[in-house]
């Protein structure tokens, strides 16, 4: 008998993340903190990004996990990010790609475009929540 092999591709360098703008998935180097997207070519942020103060901005752009800490307290007009979590205070409209989880002293203003929530006890949430796989928009088909 052959010896069997094993031909896994190694555990490799690379991650499929979806564009923020025509949310057409692609591959990109893990490592990477910026891509352009290979079909609408805008530049793609993909670090996470953490705040841990008070930090007003217009727009907050990251196919990463945007995190609030405790003492986080974020104003933005817009979150589009790959994932969320918020244990501080978060006042914006928030379209997220992946989960979105609230501690359970969170803040939450604004609305909510996720594919999942999990939310802590006590945890204050103001705003209009549109949360399930096909809340996030994807290409057709
Ligand atoms: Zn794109």
């Amino acid at each position: 008998m052959p010896p069997v092999e094993y031909n896994v591709p190694s555990p490799d360098d690379r991650s499929t993340i979806v564009c923020l703008y025509c949310h057409r998935p692609q591959e990109v180097g893990r490592k990477a903190m910026t891509v352009t997207c290979k079909f609408c070519n805008k530049s793609l942020r993909l670090e996470d990004q953490s705040f841990s103060k008070y930090e007003a901005r217009r727009v907050i752009d990251t196919c990463g996990t945007v995190t609030v800490e405790k003492k986080g307290n974020v104003v933005a007009d817009k979150i589009n990010c790959g994932g969320l979590v918020v244990r501080g205070k978060l006042k914006g409209t928030i379209i997220s790609r992946g989960p979105v989880l609230v501690g359970p002293e969170a803040e939450i203003k604004g609305d909510v475009t996720a594919p999942t929530l999990a939310v802590g006890a006590g945890a204050i949430l103001e705003g209009k929540y549109d949360i399930g796989p096909k809340a996030v928009p994807t290409l057709p088909g």
